[in-house]
C-alpha cells in the first residue's frame, strides 16, 4: 500500500506470543497493516488463523499469558504498544472501539441497553446523565434503532440479534473513535439482518471512520472493504484492492476461499473445499504454513519460509509460486 500519508492504523512487523505447556507459539507472527483514513481494510481467514488476537493486541485486550513480543502500533501516529492500563483505558471507546459478532456475550443482561451506552460516554466526558441519555437516543436513532426512546429502557434479552447489534455500534459509535474493529459482526444474524448492519458500516465510512472488518466470510469482505490482508497461520499470505483479489487471487489459500464461496453466477455445481484444517500453531512447519494442505505445494516449501513478494503495485503475495 504505497503514497498514503494519512493513515488511521499502521501496524509494523507486528509480534504476539502466547506461553503454553508445549512453548512459545505466535499466533501473529511478523504482520505489518495500514489503514488509511476512511478506508475499510479487511482481514479474512478460518478461524484460528489469528484474525482476532491482531485486533485484540490493538484494543490491548490481550488473553492473559499473551504478549507482543515486538512491533509497532500507530493509532492516529500515536504508538500503543508499551501504554499502560490506564492509558489504553482511555484509548478504548474514544479512539478506537470494538465490535464483537455476539453481542448477547458483550453486553450486560442485567443493565438497560440505554444505561450501557450512557456508560461510556460518561467514563470519557464528564457530562450529566441527562445528556448522555440525549447522546445516547441520538445515536440509536443514527443507526437505525427505531422508537430509540422505548429501546434505551429494554435489556438486552428483550431485542432481536440484530438490534443488539446496532446497540453494540451504537456503544462503539458514540465517541466518534478514529477507528471501529468489527470483529465477525454478521456471523451470528441472518442475511436479511447482516445485509442491513453492512449498509449501516457503510454508512458510518461514509461518515468519516475507518474500519477494520475481520470476517472468514470473503462474501462480506467484498461488500464492504477496499483492501483486504488475506491471514493463515499468523501470519498475511496475500494482500491486494479487493477488486484486484477477487479478480486475480495468486496464494492458493485465497484461491481456495474463494471457491468456496457461493454466487449465483457460478457455474459450478459443487463448491470447492480446503482439504486439511488450520495446523496447530505448536506444529508449524519452518516453511510455509499452508504446505500440508496445498496442492502446489513443492519441495522447498516445507523447509522454507516463503517472504512477501509484489506482483503489481499494491498487490503482493507470500508463496514460492511468486519469488524469483
Ligand atoms: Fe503452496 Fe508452496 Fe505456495 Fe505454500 S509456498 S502456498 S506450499 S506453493
Amino acid at each position: 500500500m504505497e503514497n498514503r500519508t494519512e493513515l488511521t492504523l499502521k501496524i509494523d512487523h507486528l509480534n504476539v506470543s502466547i506461553k503454553t505447556e508445549n512453548g512459545l507459539i505466535k499466533p501473529v507472527n511478523d504482520i505489518s497493516l495500514e489503514i488509511p483514513r476512511g478506508k475499510v481494510v479487511g482481514i479474512v481467514g478460518e478461524s484460528g488463523c489469528g484474525k482476532s488476537m491482531t485486533a485484540r493486541a490493538v484494543m490491548g485486550l490481550l488473553p492473559p499469558a499473551t504478549k507482543i513480543e515486538g512491533g509497532s502500533i500507530l493509532l492516529d501516529g500515536n504508538e500503543l504498544t508499551g501504554h499502560s492500563e490506564e492509558q489504553l483505558c482511555g484509548v478504548r471507546g474514544s479512539e478506537v472501539s470494538m465490535i464483537f459478532q455476539e453481542p448477547m456475550t458483550s453486553l450486560n443482561p442485567v443493565m438497560k441497553v440505554g444505561r450501557q451506552v450512557d456508560e461510556v460516554i460518561r467514563v470519557h466526558q464528564k457530562v450529566p446523565l441527562a445528556e448522555a441519555r440525549k447522546m445516547t437516543i441520538e445515536m440509536f436513532r443514527a443507526v437505525g434503532i427505531s422508537e430509540p426512546e422505548e429501546r434505551y429502557e429494554c435489556y438486552p434479552h428483550q431485542l432481536s440479534g440484530g438490534l443488539r447489534q446496532r446497540v453494540m455500534i451504537a456503544m462503539a459509535m458514540i465517541m466518534k473513535p478514529s477507528l471501529l474493529i468489527a470483529d465477525e459482526p454478521t456471523t451470528a444474524l441472518d442475511v436479511t439482518v447482516e445485509a442491513q448492519i453492512l449498509r449501516l458500516m457503510k454508512e458510518l465510512n461514509k461518515s468519516g471512520t475507518s474500519i477494520l472488518l475481520i470476517s472468514h466470510n470473503l462474501g462480506v469482505i467484498a461488500q464492504v472493504c477496499d483492501y483486504v490482508y488475506v491471514m493463515y497461520a499468523g501470519q498475511f499470505v496475500e494482500e491486494a484492492d479487493v477488486f484486484a483479489l477477487f479478480d486475480q487471487p495468486l496464494h492458493p489459500y485465497t484461491k481456495g476461499l474463494l471457491g468456496a464461496v457461493t454466487s449465483l453466477r457460478r457455474e459450478e455445481a459443487v463448491l470447492e473445499t480446503i482439504h486439511g484444517v488450520v495446523p496447530d500453531f505448536s506444529e508449524l512447519p519452518d516453511g510455509c504454513g499452508f504446505a500440508a494442505r496445498c496442492e502446489k505445494c513443492m519441495e522447498r516449501c516445507s523447509a522454507l519460509m516463503p517472504r512477501m513478494a509484489e506482483t503489481e503495485p499494491g498487490h503482493r503475495v507470500r508463496c514460492h509460486l511468486y519469488s524469483a
